[in-house]
């Protein structure tokens, strides 16, 4: 790890002080006396304009003039209950998730790029048996990799107060569902809170480009999301992540929602869970996710205009996806598990005359395949009945086996269908009185980010009506 340069006199009160602070928090650095070191002397005039002002210290390249031993602390996270050191990197949502629930409970921390700093990705990876997982976070040495929020929480000894505090409607998920119930509800004079269980920005967060979301012919879908989310901040609403919900149950007028970080409580409840695509489980699949592999042709399909594609699938929404697919792709290779499809008989009875639609059937997926670049190259399948294995090399892939709603902890609590999305009525209401349900999680949800945004509106009528009543 980089040693920190610290540039100072021994005749200097404030050099003593702060290479006090640095000794007494276990802090290694390296002095450097500018009296007796005349390039010392020169480098300390280049950083302060010409002026020789001590003490400089330098931690990671960062120069800090005359530094207080506030932002000593702040700059290498030095708390009461220890030292915090935060490897991550801006890409990861988990260290973003990590970052900004310490930053809300003013814990102090030492942020370190692993991707800019070599050092920093050979200690995560010295500390990880190999492997560069973040966020990797030091407490008083001690690591702890990809800790959630409870850990932290636990070892930093910190506090909750919206634990305490009653409000008027408590929103699951900060998808788009959720994050616009939040504006509706704030603007309406209400208290609200999001608990979200990883970072902001739901499924959407997921998708480098959104190209149908009124208003913006294309804007990434981590920005969008965090537009979504200062709007609703700027209203007044908090957003917890970090915070999975595991339970809710309600004694006369108010709901308990249990939680890996405690009990909250609220007046009412607004679901907007949303739902996961379904996935192979197979080799590559993670790693392509965003990158070759999709999940949404609407969403994705545009990027694959005149190129090959492979469609995993044999029901409805993989035909009709892969119908669509080819009337601006090259080629599209439908890959079904089973000799007949399961989808309605009138995508059946099209497919044989689109010509650039090949069906594979009886083929199971074995795993995904990558060139020498580690990019997409295509699927290794196997037939079913002659076991033959080989090679299909596309483009891209795209996913439709289904959807899988993420409602488990609320089955028995509020009425599900068959396939566990929320039933609501035309109002969003669901069997509960003062739970209502937006977005992906909701029985015949269209799952586009516009379509949640709407159901989000329609919730926080809801809870609207419902409080006011
Ligand atoms: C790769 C990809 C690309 C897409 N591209 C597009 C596109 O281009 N255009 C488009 O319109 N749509 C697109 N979609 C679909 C779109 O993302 C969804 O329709 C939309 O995100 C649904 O929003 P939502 O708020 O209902 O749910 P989600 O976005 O799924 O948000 C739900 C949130 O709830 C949280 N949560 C779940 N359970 C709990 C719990 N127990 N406690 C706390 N939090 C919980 C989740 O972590 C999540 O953040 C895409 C989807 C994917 C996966």
């Amino acid at each position: 790890m980089k040693t920190i340069q610290f540039y100072g006199a021994d005749w200097c009160p404030d050099c003593q002080r702060a290479k006090a602070f640095l000794k007494e928090n276990n802090i290694d650095f390296n002095f450097i006396d500018v009296d007796l070191d005349k390039e010392a002397t020169a480098k300390v005039e280049g950083i302060n304009n010409g002026k020789r002002i001590i003490p400089t210290v330098i931690i990671n390249d960062k120069p800090l003039t005359n530094p207080d031993n506030s932002v000593l602390a702040s700059v290498l996270g030095i708390n009461k209950e220890g030292r915090v050191l935060l490897y991550g990197a801006g890409w990861c949502p988990d260290c973003q998730r990590a970052k900004s629930y310490l930053q809300s409970n003013e814990i102090n921390f030492q942020y370190i790029e692993v991707d800019k700093h070599d050092w920093a990705a050979k200690k995560v990876e010295g500390i990880n048996n190999g492997k560069r997982i973040i966020p990797t976070i030091l407490i008083n040495d001690k690591s702890y990799t990809n800790p959630d929020n409870s850990i932290l929480k636990e070892v930093l000894k910190i506090g909750q107060e919206s634990e305490q505090k009653v409000f008027d409607s408590i929103i699951v998920g900060a998808g788009a569902a959720g994050l616009t119930t939040a504006i509706y509800v704030q603007r309406d004079r209400f208290s609200s809170l999001i608990l979200e269980k990883k970072n902001i920005g739901g499924n959407a967060f997921l998708t480098e480009k959104i190209e149908n979301y009124p208003g913006f012919t294309n804007i990434s879908g981590p920005d969008l999301m965090q537009k979504m989310a200062e709007q609703a901040k700027v209203y007044g609403a908090e957003i917890q992540t970090g915070v999975s919900v595991n339970k809710i149950s309600k004694e006369g007028n108010l709901f308990y929602i249990e939680t890996n970080m405690g009990q909250y409580k609220s007046k009412s409840v607004v679901l907007s869970v949303g739902s996961t695509y379904r996935k192979l489980g197979i080799g590559n699949e993670e790693e392509l996710v965003g990158a070759g592999i999709h999940f949404c042709a609407t969403c994705d399909g545009a990027f694959y205009r005149d190129r090959e594609v492979i469609v995993i699938g044999g029901g409805n929404s993989a035909l009709e996806e892969g119908i669509f697919l080819a009337s601006f792709c090259k080629k599209v290779i439908i890959v079904n598990r089973n000799e007949t499809f399961s989808a309605s008989e009138t995508y059946i009875e099209k497919l044989p005359s689109i010509k650039n639609i090949e069906v594979l059937s009886n083929k199971e997926s074995l795993e995904f395949l990558k060139n020498e670049e580690d990019n997409f190259k295509g699927l290794k399948i196997k037939d079913k009945v002659t076991g033959e294995i080989e090679e299909v090399i596309a483009d891209g892939a795209f996913i439709f086996i289904g959807l899988i709603p993420n409602t488990d902890f609320i089955k028995g609590q509020v009425a599900l269908n068959k396939q566990n999305f929320i039933t609501t009525n035309g109002l969003a209401e669901t069997s509960v009185e003062g739970i209502f349900a937006a977005g992906d999680c909701r029985e015949g949800a269209i799952a586009q980010v516009a379509a949640a945004t709407g159901e989000g509106v329609l919730a926080s009528y809801g809870v609207r009506d419902y409080l006011k009543n």
